[in-house]
């Protein structure tokens, strides 16, 4: 079909020019036509420069009265015209005598259209737009699109390019729902429309025929999500994993605490995805300390419940330690039986645990990517906890769950998502949100303190250590500066070890695992009463005994990671406290995000107004969060508008995956068309991974 052809088929994309037109617009007639203009010009048709105004952009018929070559090489070319009542000069910078003398025969009249420009009291337009005949005044006034360009393509180039496709674009059965249909115009209408701006209200994302094939973009990627998922539990559907819950029970009771109504949500969620026969596939977003890891282990425990076995995968080796340390005795108490792999663990031990997995003598692994490695082979893996999911890959989080057979699979976050992030990553996703904390926990105290006054910061110190309190202290480390950041908290750490001798500890990244294990235990258990770290602890350590946290160079850091790092204190119940130390030279920026930590503790206000403070486009831009990206529906720019259609492609593709999930309807056809012009054909391979 025309639109899926190469946009070589099209007039004026040369084989000379192909790779640059490919860059700029891409490799299918499709996705040039969804090249979208950013601005139109009005060419204004006027009979004498004199009625025009200083910039201009006209077209005007004069006859060539004389042609100037340039008086010595690289100076301008200047070609001068009548108008009828004034004269006009024509300038070229470079011009090339040959071509500009047939294009511009002296006493012809000529059709000129550019913008017009006043110098040393002459009209002047310099490199016009048009030199045409004065037959083509039609075709040279009025509105003309205005392109994202490249160097190498004029917008005359890009502006041929896209008329040669409109002139082919096919009409297409609707894919629309009646309701829209009626709304919004045709696709084809939509397109032509698009690429014959008539004022600026066209250019706005609120026109209807570019609202169309925002949504058209969007609603394409969310049913291929949602799609896949389905067909793919179809095919190979999980398995129904439900216990007699016993042993969760035992668990439960043995805890000294009750569950979080946010936790009991969450596993009242899990435990009627995994009772069904589909494949689970929930993200549980919870803030820190938020007591995700149990919500997790009552799952895991589920699983082992109905005969099957379950894995963790965690990101650093300290947490996936941490979180063995901290699951085995629940585990014991069950008679479940949990083991470690991370990737300290070697030789003849590394085989022994692998041969019990085989054999389904371990029911829950715990590890870091050690777990996701080739030759580890699960029994009969049911479901494949990833917990902060955001620090893994899509192809990671599929080489765990392609070591069972469907498994359930259940990712955890401790960074909120704003919405539109969610829907745009994981609009295949079911979601389960832990909005409350553990109750008895005190909301952290927290200072803003000018770093001149670190010696009473270290009197404090002082003090609160005699009453057995364990203190964080947070030196940045960021990659562009990382030498001069870790001699930075290496003097911290001397001076702080002077101060308080054999109780200041230092873990940094650069050192190796055992080493951070080792420091970090004394920490948790031993002499270490001040962990002097770089954000190496950001995710997921827990020693309620660490009630104090200073963090110095705070205006350093962004919002959410202040956020993650406050929130590895106020885990026990002594009021906690953090100091957010700050050098002179604060920025506005960084003296609102100090602002707004000193003020709450709630997380999702935080990444609120974190998204706020960097603009969408930062944090949407970011690697990290993975968003996909669209050609049209840009949300850096216009987060509301297409966050709500988003809102709404999600709706539609999931209402479509229960009433015509195999496309057959006659809509379902034209949907089949929507997924192929749009690319995503095939492309969710990966959605269901998490
Ligand atoms: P996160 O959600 O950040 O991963 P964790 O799972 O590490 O949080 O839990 C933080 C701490 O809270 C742990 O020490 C855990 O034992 C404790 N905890 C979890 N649930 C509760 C609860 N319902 N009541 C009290 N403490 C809890
Ligand atoms: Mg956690």
């Amino acid at each position: 079909m025309f639109l899926e052809n190469s946009i070589t088929s099209l007039q004026g994309v040369g084989s000379k020019r192909r790779s640059l037109f490919e860059r700029l617009l891409g490799p299918r007639v499709m996705d040039a036509l969804l090249h979208l203009p950013c601005d139109m010009v009005t060419r204004r048709f006027v009979t004498s420069v004199t009625e025009a105004g200083k910039g201009e952009v006209i077209t005007v018929i004069g006859e060539v009265i004389s042609h100037t070559p340039p008086s010595y090489p690289r100076k301008i070319y200047s070609v001068s015209c009548f108008d009828g009542k004034y004269f006009f000069d024509l300038v070229f910078f470079h011009g090339k005598a040959s071509y500009l003398q047939t294009a511009l025969p002296i006493h012809s009249k000529r059709l000129i259209s550019g913008k017009l420009e006043r110098f040393q009291d002459r009209w002047k337009i310099t490199h016009p737009d048009h030199i045409a005949s004065p037959d083509d005044q039609q075709q040279l006034c009025g509105p003309e699109p205005v392109y994202p360009l490249t160097t190498g393509i004029t917008n005359k180039c890009v502006n041929r390019v896209i008329k040669s496709a409109l002139l082919r674009l096919p009409t297409l059965p609707e894919w629309l729902d009646e309701e829209k249909a009626q709304k919004w115009p045709r696709w084809d209408e939509a397109v032509r429309r698009v690429h014959n701006p008539q004022s600026q209200q066209d250019l706005t994302p609120h026109s209807p025929a570019r609202l169309r094939l925002a949504y058209d973009e969007l609603f394409a990627h969310q049913l291929s999500l949602n799609l896949t998922r389905r067909r793919q539990q179809a095919r190979m559907p999980g398995s129904s994993l439900t216990g007699d819950g016993r042993r969760k029970a035992r668990i439960l009771q043995s805890l000294p605490f009750s569950l979080t109504p946010g936790q009991e949500t969450a596993i009242a969620d899990i435990t009627q995805d995994m009772a069904s026969p589909q494949q689970m596939l929930r993200l549980i977003q919870g803030d820190v300390g938020s007591g995700k890891t149990l919500v997790a282990l009552i799952a895991m425990v589920q699983a082992v419940e109905a005969g099957f076995q379950a894995a963790i995968l965690a990101p650093t080796d300290i947490l996936a330690r941490q979180h063995a340390a901290h699951l085995t005795p629940l585990c014991e108490v069950a008679g479940i039986r949990l083991a470690l792999l991370t990737g300290r663990d070697t030789g003849k031990k590394r085989a022994q645990l692998l041969e019990d997995l085989r054999n389904q003598k371990i029911d829950i692994l715990v590890g870091t990517h050690a777990i996701i490695q080739e030759d580890v082979h699960f029994a009969k893996l049911g479901l494949a906890v990833v917990d902060e999911q955001h620090r893994f890959g899509v192809e990671q989080r599929l080489a765990l769950t392609e070591k069972g057979k469907n498994p359930d699979v259940l990712a955890m976050t401790a960074t909120p998502i704003p919405r539109t992030l969610m829907l745009a990553n994981y609009g295949d996703m079911d979601v389960s949100i832990i909005r409350d904390k553990p109750a008895g926990r005190q909301p952290v105290n927290t200072k803003v303190i000018p770093l001149s006054r670190l010696s009473e910061v270290v009197d404090g110190i002082e003090r609160a250590l005699k009453t057995g309190t364990k203190i964080y202290w947070v030196c940045p480390l960021i990659e562009e500066s990382e030498a001069i950041d870790l001699a930075a908290a290496m003097e911290r750490w001397k001076a702080l070890s002077q101060k308080f001798p054999g109780k200041a500890g230092l873990v940094h990244g650069k050192l190796k695992a055992d080493e951070k294990d080792a420091i970090m235990n004394q920490f948790i258990n031993g002499s270490v009463d001040i962990l002097i770290a770089t954000t190496v602890i950001e995710v997921g350590v827990d020693v309620p005994a660490a009630s104090i946290m200073i963090i110095e160079h705070a205006e350093r850091f962004g919002l959410s990671q202040l956020h993650q790092l406050r929130g590895r204190i106020g885990r026990g119940n002594q009021a906690a406290m953090c100091l957010l130390l700050y050098s002179h030279a604060l920025t506005a920026g960084g003296r609102k995000r100090l602002e707004i930590m000193r003020q709450t503790n709630d997380g999702f206000l935080i990444s609120e107004e974190d998204l706020k403070l960097r603009g969408s486009g930062e944090l949407l831009g970011t690697k990290q969060s993975g968003l996909p990206r669209f050609r049209i529906a840009d949300f850096t720019s216009n987060p509301d508008v297409y966050g709500e259609l988003l809102a709404i492609a999600n709706r539609d593709a999931r209402r479509i995956c229960q009433e015509d999930p195999t496309l057959s309807t006659t809509r379902g056809q034209a949907l089949q068309l929507l997924l192929t012009l749009y690319g995503r054909a095939d492309a969710a391979k990966y959605s269901r991974s998490g």
